[in-house]
C-alpha cells in the first residue's frame, strides 16, 4: 500500500502531482504513474518502474496541458513491477483511469466473470478489475454511481482516485481500510493518501472516514457515505508544518 494524490484545479496538474509523488517517496514504492485529463487532449497517461525521478524525466519537455489529474506510487501485490502493471489503469474504452492503494481480495472471480462479458484486461494487477467494473456499471448508470456499484461489489481495501474521461472536470475519491485526505485550497483541490501531499498547497483538508466517497470539481466537493447520503463534514485547519507532515506520515 503507498501513495495517491488527485489534483483538480486551475494550474497545469503535472507538476503538482509529481510534486506530492515527491512527498509521499519516504513510504518506499517500486514504481509510479500518472494520467492527466482535459477536454482538448483527452487523458494523458505516463508511467515508470522506479523513483518518481524516472517518472520526472519521462515527462521533461512534454507540455502536459490539463489541470486534473491523479497519480500513484506502487508497491506491488499482485503483478510484478513494471510498466503496464503500474497505475493508473484504466477499462476497455479508454474511458475510466484510477490510481489504487490496497487489494482486492476476490479479483479473481470478478476478472473471470468480466472476461466472460468481453472485458479484455492489459496488466496482471488485481487494482485493473475495479476499471472494468466501474466500465460496465458506467453504461447505464452515471460515473458517481457506477463507482458505487462497483465498490459494493469488490472485497478487500482500497484508498482510490478516479477519472473519467466522459465527465473531465470530476475526480472521485474512496476509501476503505487506505487513508484518503481532502485538502482544500483556494479553488483547487489536492486529494492524497497522506497530508505529506497536501500541506504545501493548504492546511484546510477533510479526512475521509472508511465507506466515504468524495466528488470533487474544481469549484466544489461533495461527501457521500456507503449508502450515498451526502454528509456534511466540517474541513479541520491543521496546524502542521511540511516537516511535522512528513514526520507524522
Ligand atoms: N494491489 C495493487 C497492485 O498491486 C495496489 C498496490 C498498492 O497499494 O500500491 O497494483
Amino acid at each position: 500500500m503507498c501513495g495517491i494524490i488527485g489534483y483538480i484545479g486551475k494550474q497545469k496538474a503535472a507538476s503538482i502531482l509529481i510534486e506530492g509523488l515527491k512527498r509521499l517517496e519516504y513510504r518506499g514504492y517500486d514504481s509510479a504513474g500518472l494520467s492527466v485529463i482535459s477536454r482538448e487532449f483527452g487523458v494523458e497517461t505516463i508511467k515508470a518502474v522506479g523513483k518518481v525521478a524516472n517518472l520526472e524525466n519521462k515527462i521533461n519537455g512534454k507540455d502536459i496541458l490539463g489541470t486534473t489529474g491523479i497519480a500513484h506510487t506502487r508497491w506491488a501485490t499482485h503483478g510484478k513491477p513494471c510498466d503496464k502493471n503500474s497505475h493508473p489503469h484504466s477499462d476497455c474504452e479508454g474511458n475510466i483511469f484510477l490510481v489504487h492503494n490496497g487489494i482486492v481480495e476476490n479479483y479473481q472471480e470478478l476478472k473471470e466473470n468480466l472476461i466472460k462479458k468481453g472485458h479484455k484486461f492489459s496488466s496482471e494487477t488485481d487494482t485493473e478489475v475495479i476499471t472494468h467494473l466501474i466500465e460496465e456499471f458506467n453504461r447505464s448508470v452515471d460515473f458517481k454511481n457506477a463507482v458505487l456499484k462497483a465498490l459494493k461489489i469488490i472485497k478487500g481495501t482500497y484508498g482510490l482516485a478516479i477519472i473519467n474521461k466522459k465527465e473531465p472536470d470530476k475526480i472521485i475519491a474512496a476509501r476503505l481500510g487506505s487513508p484518503l485526505v481532502l485538502g482544500i485550497g483556494r479553488e483547487e483541490f489536492i486529494v492524497a493518501s497522506d497530508v505529506a501531499a497536501i500541506i504545501r498547497h493548504t492546511n484546510k483538508v477533510v479526512f475521509l472516514e472508511d465507506g466515504e466517497m468524495a466528488v470533487i470539481t474544481p469549484e466544489s466537493y461533495e461527501i457521500f457515505n456507503a449508502k450515498n447520503k451526502a454528509v456534511n463534514k466540517g474541513a479541520t485547519e491543521l496546524d502542521w508544518s511540511l516537516e511535522k507532515a512528513e514526520k507524522q506520515g
